[in-house]
C-alpha cells in the first residue's frame, strides 16, 4: 500500500496572486481513496479527541476509502453542519491531525505524514454539495411551535439556526449586515472560501425554512427586550467579536492605516477590488505594511498583494511581527501560501510611529528591533524591544491586524446580561444559557477570538440548551 501523503493540487502561486481564485484546489475521487487508504483505522482513534466536535474522524475517512462519499458526509453532519467550510478553514494542524497517530514531527503542529483530514472532509462536503444530497432530521418531538431569534449569521448563528430547524423549530436570524456569514463572508477572502460554497450552505438552511433579516441590529433596530416581547420563546447571541484592537501609538489615525477589519470587510463584503464597477473603493499602496502574525494578518497580506498586482503595481507587501515565525498564531498554511505568493516577512520588529505627509497621509513607519525574552502568560516568548535600534520603513498603506474584541452595540443597552471584563458574555458552559433566561449565547462573543469549529461547537451546543428549554414550556 502506497503510504506517500497525496499533495493537494494548488493554483500557481505567481498567477494565484493575481486574482482572488481559489488557491487549494481539491481532492479528485482518486486522490482521496489514495490518501483515505493511509489511515490505519485505529482501534482508539486519537484524530477524534483532537476535533473540538469529536467527529468520528475514524469512520467517515473508512466510508471515503469504500467509495462511499454520501455515508461519510452523513457521518460528518452527525457533528459538524458545514464539512466543505471547515475543510476549507479548520487549524487542523493543531487539532486533529496533531492527534492523528500518523503524526511522526513532536512539533507543535502537525507533521506531514499526519492523515490529511482536513481535505478528506472538504472532499466529502464537496461530493454531497455536487450532488445535492439532502440531510433529514431525527425529530424527537414536535417543536414547530416555538420560534427562537438568533442574533449574528457568523457560523456560530448560522450552526445554531441549522441545528434547531432540524428539529422543526421556527427560526429567524437577525443579521446587522446586509450579507449574511459574519467572518466567513467579510473577513476570510473568496481565494480561500469561494462565495458559492458558502452561500451554498446559507440557502441549505433557508430551504430548511430558516427566515433571515439582515440589516437588523438587535440593539439598535430593536432592543433585546422588545424582540423577546415579539413572542421569540428563546434567543441565540452569536454576535462575533467585531471591534479591531489598535496599536495605541502616534500617528495611527493618519489618511490610509486601516484596522484588518475595515480593509478586509472593503474587499471581502463591499468588492472594493473590482472598484469602480463596485462602489467601495479601497487605497491600494506602493509599500503596504501589513502589522500582526495571525489568520487576519495573513488574509489582510495577500489581499493587499493581490490588489498591488491587480493594478499593476510592482508587488510590496511587507508582514511586521514583534515576535518570530514560530510564535505566529496564523495557519502554517497561510503562512506558506502568502510566502509563495511574495509577501515579505520582518520578524522582531514593534512599530514605534507612523509618520505622515502635509496632506495628513501616511509616508513610513517608525520601529524599533526586538529580541525574544522569556515567556510570557500565553506560553510564547515575549518580544523585548533593543533600544536605539530604531529605524524607519516605506509605509503608504498600513493595516494593522493585531486582534478584536467584543462590540458592545447589544451588551452595552442590556445591563441584565453579564459579561466579563473583556465585554465577552458570560453562559452556563453546558447549556450555554446567559445570566438572562431563555436568551443563549456562543461563538467569538464567548471567550473571545477563537475558531470557526469552536464556534461553531458553541452554536450547536446552545441548540442543544434551547431545545431542552423550549421543551419545558
Ligand atoms: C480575517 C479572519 C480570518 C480568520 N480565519 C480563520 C480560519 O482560517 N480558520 C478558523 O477556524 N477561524 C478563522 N478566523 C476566526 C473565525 O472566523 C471566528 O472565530 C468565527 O467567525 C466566529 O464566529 P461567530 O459566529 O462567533 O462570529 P462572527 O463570524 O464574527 O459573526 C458574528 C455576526 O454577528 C453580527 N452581529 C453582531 N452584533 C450584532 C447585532 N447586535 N445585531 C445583529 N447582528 C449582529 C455580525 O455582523 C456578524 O455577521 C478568522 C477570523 C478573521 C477575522
Ligand atoms: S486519522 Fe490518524 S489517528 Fe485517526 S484513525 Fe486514521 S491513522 Fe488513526
Amino acid at each position: 500500500m502506497n503510504k506517500e501523503p497525496v499533495k493537494i493540487k494548488e493554483a500557481i502561486a505567481q498567477k494565484r496572486s493575481g486574482n482572488f481564485d481559489e488557491v487549494v484546489l481539491g481532492y479528485t475521487q482518486e486522490e482521496a481513496l489514495r490518501e483515505a487508504s493511509r489511515c490505519l483505522q485505529c482501534k482508539n482513534p486519537a484524530c477524534i479527541s483532537g476535533c473540538p466536535v469529536n467527529i468520528d474522524i475514524k469512520k467517515f475517512i473508512g466510508q471515503i476509502a469504500k467509495k462511499d462519499c454520501a455515508g461519510a458526509y452523513l457521518t460528518i453532519r452527525e457533528r459538524n453542519n458545514f464539512p466543505s467550510l471547515c475543510g476549507r478553514v479548520c487549524p487542523a494542524e493543531y487539532q486533529c491531525r496533531k492527534a492523528c497517530v500518523l503524526n511522526k514531527g513532536g512539533a507543535p503542529f502537525a507533521s506531514v505524514e499526519a492523515i490529511n483530514i482536513h481535505f478528506l472532509e472538504r472532499y466529502a462536503g464537496d461530493c454531497a454539495m455536487k450532488s445535492n444530497l439532502e440531510v433529514s432530521a431525527k425529530k424527537k418531538q414536535d417543536l414547530s411551535k416555538f420560534k427562537v431569534a438568533v442574533v449574528g449569521s457568523g457560523p456560530a448563528g448560522l450552526c445554531c439556526a441549522g441545528e434547531l430547524a432540524r428539529q422543526g423549530v421556527k427560526v429567524v436570524i437577525f443579521e446587522g449586515l446586509h450579507k449574511t456569514g459574519g467572518v466567513l463572508r467579510y473577513g476570510i477572502p473568496p481565494f480561500r472560501l469561494p462565495r458559492d460554497i458558502l452561500d451554498f450552505e446559507i440557502d441549505y438552511l433557508k430551504k430548511a425554512g430558516v427566515e433571515i433579516e439582515t440589516n437588523f441590529i438587535v440593539g439598535r433596530t430593536r432592543t433585546l427586550d422588545e424582540l423577546i416581547a415579539e413572542g421569540y420563546s428563546a434567543v441565540f447571541l452569536g454576535l462575533g467579536a467585531g471591534i479591531p484592537s489598535f496599536l495605541g501609538i502616534k500617528g495611527e489615525n493618519l489618511c490610509n492605516v486601516y484596522s484588518a477589519n475595515e480593509f478586509l470587510t472593503r474587499v471581502n463584503l463591499m468588492g472594493a477590488y473590482k472598484f469602480p464597477q463596485a462602489h467601495t473603493p479601497v487605497a491600494i499602496g506602493r509599500h503596504m505594511v501589513i502589522i500582526g502574525g495571525g489568520n487576519t494578518a495573513m488574509d489582510s497580506a495577500r489581499v493587499a498583494l493581490r490588489l498591488q498586482k491587480m493594478n499593476e503595481i510592482s508587488p510590496d507587501t511587507t508582514i511586521l511581527y514583534r515576535r518570530t515565525e514560530a510564535e505566529m498564531p496564523a495557519r502554517r498554511l497561510e503562512i506558506e501560501h502568502a510566502k509563495e505568493e511574495g509577501v515579505k516577512f520582518r520578524m522582531l520588529v514593534k512599530p514605534e510611529e507612523f509618520i505622515g505627509d502635509e496632506s495628513g497621509f501616511v509616508r513610513s513607519l517608525k520601529c524599533l528591533k526586538c529580541e525574544l525574552g522569556e515567556p510570557d502568560n500565553s506560553g510564547r516568548r515575549r518580544p523585548v524591544e533593543i533600544k536605539g535600534s530604531d529605524f524607519e520603513i516605506d509605509c503608504d498603506v498600513a493595516v494593522i491586524a493585531i486582534g478584536l474584541s467584543a462590540n458592545k452595540i447589544l451588551t452595552g443597552v442590556t445591563p441584565l446580561l453579564k459579561t466579563d471584563k473583556y465585554g465577552d458574555v458570560i453562559v452556563d458552559p453546558l447549556t450555554m444559557e446567559t445570566s438572562i433566561k431563555g436568551v443563549f449565547a456562543g461563538g467569538d462573543i464567548v471567550g473571545g477570538e477563537g475558531t470557526v469549529i469552536e464556534a461553531m461547537g458553541m452554536g450547536k451546543k446552545a441548540a442543544q440548551g434551547i431545545i431542552k428549554y423550549i421543551s419545558k414550556k
